[in-house]
């Protein structure tokens, strides 16, 4: 059954307007009768159904809540440095697969892609679609932010609240496995190098902050390998993958 994300809070009736009433219309061509499942701003999930349409709306009939509950004991938030081409709709897709709950795309000094403002606003646009598609395929109940591009150094103060998981690939001593050993944190975040890896400095600014620096092993993964890696591992460990 179709999914879709409400920008409100369920009641007994439901209007759905802008992309998501002219995707039901023009491309599915629903029809009055046709059940939908919507998950609303709160993560609270019903069976609804099609009752009628108006020029640019679609209106739902509450059928049935259920309890749907598909998002991970932990809250993770994956932050990959921008990467170049289209490496960056498959890590935000997959993300939103293994249950990251945001995303913070972050331009670092290493970065070889560089957008100016119209630019980066268009990316996040694009992550944020292929984001709400993926959170549809593999039934989310909540739906997945992709932020805005930030720099390194606006990352780190946003991250006080949560335990800061960097991927360094310089990093000899500490295995992700054995830093998460001990944990018992509700927060994370991974941060993820882009191809040209992180400079010494920015290393020395992510540990300086309280990012915690591991290794993922004696191989050099690909910047969108990394990402994925970690991120799988830490809902293994921590959170709701393979439970
Ligand atoms: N240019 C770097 C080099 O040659 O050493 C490689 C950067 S790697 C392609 C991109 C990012 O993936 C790294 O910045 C890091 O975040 C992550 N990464 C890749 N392999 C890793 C490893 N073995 N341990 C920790 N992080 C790794």
């Amino acid at each position: 059954m179709r999914r879709l994300f409400y920008r409100g809070i369920l009641a007994d009736r439901v209007v759905i307007e802008g992309a998501d009433a002219h995707h039901l219309m023009h491309v599915m061509r629903a029809r009055c009768g046709q059940e939908l499942v919507v998950v609303d701003d709160e993560g609270s999930v019903a069976r609804m159904e099609i009752v009628g349409f108006s020029a640019d709306a679609v209106h739902l009939r509450l059928v049935e809540r259920f309890d749907a509950d598909t998002e991970p004991p932990v809250h993770i938030a994956l932050a990959p440095c921008l990467l170049k081409g289209e490496k960056m709709d498959l890590v935000v897709q997959k993300a939103v697969e293994l249950g990251a709950m945001e995303i913070l795309p972050v331009e670092s000094a290493n970065c070889v892609v560089r957008y100016d403002v119209k630019k980066r606003e268009a990316r996040a646009a694009r992550w944020q679609k292929i984001a709400d598609e993926a959170a549809k395929q593999c039934g989310r109940s909540a739906r997945v932010i992709v932020h805005s591009i930030r720099d390194l150094r606006a990352f780190l103060q946003e991250m006080q609240a949560h335990t800061l998981i960097f991927c360094y690939e310089n990093e000899q001593q500490m295995p992700l496995k054995e830093s998460l050993r001990t944990r018992e944190d509700s927060r994370y975040a991974i941060l993820i190098g882009p191809e040209g890896g992180f400079s010494l400095d920015e290393a020395e600014q992510v540990t300086a902050a309280g990012g915690v620096s591991v290794t993922l092993g004696p191989r050099i993964l690909r910047a969108e390998t990394a990402a994925l890696a970690a991120l799988a591992a830490l809902q293994y460990e921590k959170g709701d993958l393979g439970s």
